[in-house]
C-alpha cells in the first residue's frame, strides 16, 4: 500500500495511507498466503467502549462511520479474523470480515447514534481499546465525514510484515484515455493532489444563458483556471485540469483521469439554467442513489447526458457502476465527499449567493469513482441575470477561486487533525 504525505498547518509531514480500493477489485490481485499477523481473540462491545484482544501483535487499527444504516467499521491491519464477537451495548450486531489477507474487518451496526472519541492500544501491543460516546443523528453524520481515524500499537509492539501492494486497476474505463494532464505545483507528490473538473467542452457547450449567450463549457474552465491559480498560491496542493481547453471528455474519462491520477480530491465544476430565470445561487453536489429533491434529480439526469450526443452513448453502455454502490469503500468515499460539500459551503457563504438548501445529493455519473472524494460544484445560474454576470466577470470567477480554495485547505489540514 502506498503511503502518501499530507501536510499540516505547521509544515510537518505526516503519512497517510491512500484509501482501499473496493474489496472485489482486490480479490484477484493478492498473491501467496496471508503475511504475518495477529488473530482476534475476542471483541467485547459496551455503551461506552469496545475492548478488541489479539493473539499477538497487529500493526494498526483505522477506525471510521458509515451512515445509512449507521455503523462503525474498523479496519485492523496486520491481523486476521478469529474470536466470537458477541452484540452488545450501543451496538446491535458485530460483523468480522478479512477485508485483504493482511487486513481484518470489523463492522459494528449501532443500536443508537454514537461515536468513537478516542483509543489506545495495550502496553504491549495486544488490547485496543476504543471509547464509544453516544451522539445525535447530526452529530454522527459530522464524525463520519472527518473520515477515519488511525491508532498505532507501541512502535516495538507492531507487527513489522505489512504486505506492500498497490491497485490499479480502473474501474470500466471508457473511450480512450489519452496522456494524462499536468500536474502544477510543487513538484512533491507528497503533497495532496486535487482534480479540477471543468464541466461540458467541445461539442457539449452545456447551458447557453439566455443573457448576453455565455455558454457553460466556456465559464467552468474559466472558473477551474481560476481555481487552479488560486490553489497553487497556497503552495500546499498540487492541480490538475482534465481539460484546459475547449475539448469533450466522456464522464468516465473525467473521473477515470481523477482515480489514475490517484487524487486524493475530485471537483466537477458546473453552472445550471432553468425555465424558472429568477432561481440562483449556487449549491454542492455529492453522490447518492436517492436524489434529495427532484431539482437535485432533474439537475443529474441532465448532467449525466452529457454523453449521448445525437443518440450516440459515448461513454459505453455497459458502464454500470451502481452495483458499487454498495461497497464499504464507496460509502466512506461518500462521507468524505459530504464533508468537504459542508466545507465548500461554509467558506463560500460570504463570498457568493447560495441555493437555501445548498448541499444536494443525487446519482452523477462524474462522482462515482469509488476511491476518490468527489463533489459536483453548481456554481450559480447561467439562465438567472445577476449569477450570469457574476460567474462571467473576473471578479466574480475570483469569488468562486477563493471559496474552493479556502475548502481545500480547510479539508486537508482536518484530514491530518485527526489522523
Ligand atoms: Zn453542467
Amino acid at each position: 500500500m502506498t503511503a502518501k504525505k499530507f501536510w499540516t498547518a505547521g509544515g510537518q509531514q505526516l503519512h497517510k495511507p491512500v484509501m482501499f480500493a473496493p474489496a472485489f477489485f482486490l480479490a484477484s490481485l493478492f498473491m501467496g498466503g496471508p503475511a504475518d499477523a495477529g488473530t482476534i481473540k475476542s471483541v467485547t462491545t459496551d455503551h461506552d467502549k469496545v475492548v478488541i484482544t489479539f493473539d499477538d501483535v497487529v500493526n494498526k487499527a483505522s477506525v471510521f462511520g458509515l451512515a445509512g444504516p449507521n455503523r462503525i467499521a474498523i479496519d485492523l491491519v496486520g491481523a486476521t479474523v478469529g474470536g466470537a464477537s458477541p452484540a452488545g451495548g450501543a451496538f446491535k450486531n458485530v460483523r468480522q470480515g478479512q477485508f485483504d489477507p493482511n487486513t481484518a474487518r470489523l463492522v459494528l451496526d449501532l443500536d443508537y447514534p454514537a461515536k468513537v472519541g478516542g483509543g489506545s492500544f495495550s502496553a504491549d501491543g495486544k488490547t485496543l481499546t476504543l471509547s464509544v460516546i453516544p451522539t445525535t443523528a447530526a452529530g454522527f453524520l459530522d464524525w463520519l465525514g472527518l473520515g477515519r481515524k488511525d491508532f498505532d500499537p507501541p512502535e516495538s509492539f507492531r507487527s513489522k510484515k505489512v504486505s506492500q501492494y498497490e491497485v490499479t486497476a480502473p474501474i470500466a474505463k471508457a473511450g480512450s484515455m489519452r496522456g494524462l494532464p499536468k500536474i502544477y505545483g510543487p513538484a512533491d507528490a507528497r503533497l495532496p493532489l486535487v482534480v479540477i473538473d471543468a464541466g461540458h467542452g467541445g461539442h457539449d457547450p452545456g447551458a447557453i444563458s439566455p443573457h448576453g449567450g455565455a455558454r457553460e463549457k466556456d465559464v467552468t474552465l474559466a472558473i477551474a483556471r481560476a481555481t487552479r491559480d488560486e490553489l497553487l498560491k497556497t503552495g500546499r496542493v498540487r492541480v490538475a485540469l482534465t481539460r484546459d481547453g475547449d475539448s469533450f471528455i466522456v464522464l468516465q474519462d473525467r473521473f477515470g483521469i481523477a482515480r489514475k491520477m490517484k487524487a486524493d480530491l475530485f471537483m466537477s465544476i458546473h453552472a445550471d439554467s432553468a425555465e424558472n430565470q429568477t432561481a440562483r445561487g449556487g449549491s454542492v453536489y455529492t453522490l447518492s442513489e436517492v436524489a434529495s429533491d427532484r431539482e437535485a434529480q432533474r439537475f443529474a439526469a441532465r448532467e449525466n447526458k452529457s454523453d449521448i450526443i445525437n443518440g450516440v452513448n459515448l461513454g459505453g453502455a455497459d458502464v454500470n457502476v451502481s452495483s458499487i454502490l454498495i461497497d464499504l469503500t464507496q460509502r466512506e468515499t461518500m462521507n468524505v465527499s459530504a464533508g468537504f460539500a459542508k466545507l465548500l459551503l461554509r467558506e463560500a457563504e460570504p463570498n457568493m449567493v447560495l441555493r437555501g438548501t445548498a448541499h444536494k445529493f443525487a446519482s452523477f455519473i462524474v462522482l462515482k469513482a469509488p476511491d476518490t472524494p468527489s463533489v459536483l460544484f453548481e456554481t450559480g445560474f447561467l439562465s438567472n441575470a445577476d449569477d450570469a454576470a457574476f460567474l462571467t466577470t473576473g471578479a466574480g470567477r475570483q469569488s468562486v477561486a477563493r471559496s474552493i480554495s479556502s475548502a481545500v485547505q480547510a479539508h486537508f489540514a482536518r484530514r491530518v487533525a485527526i489522523d
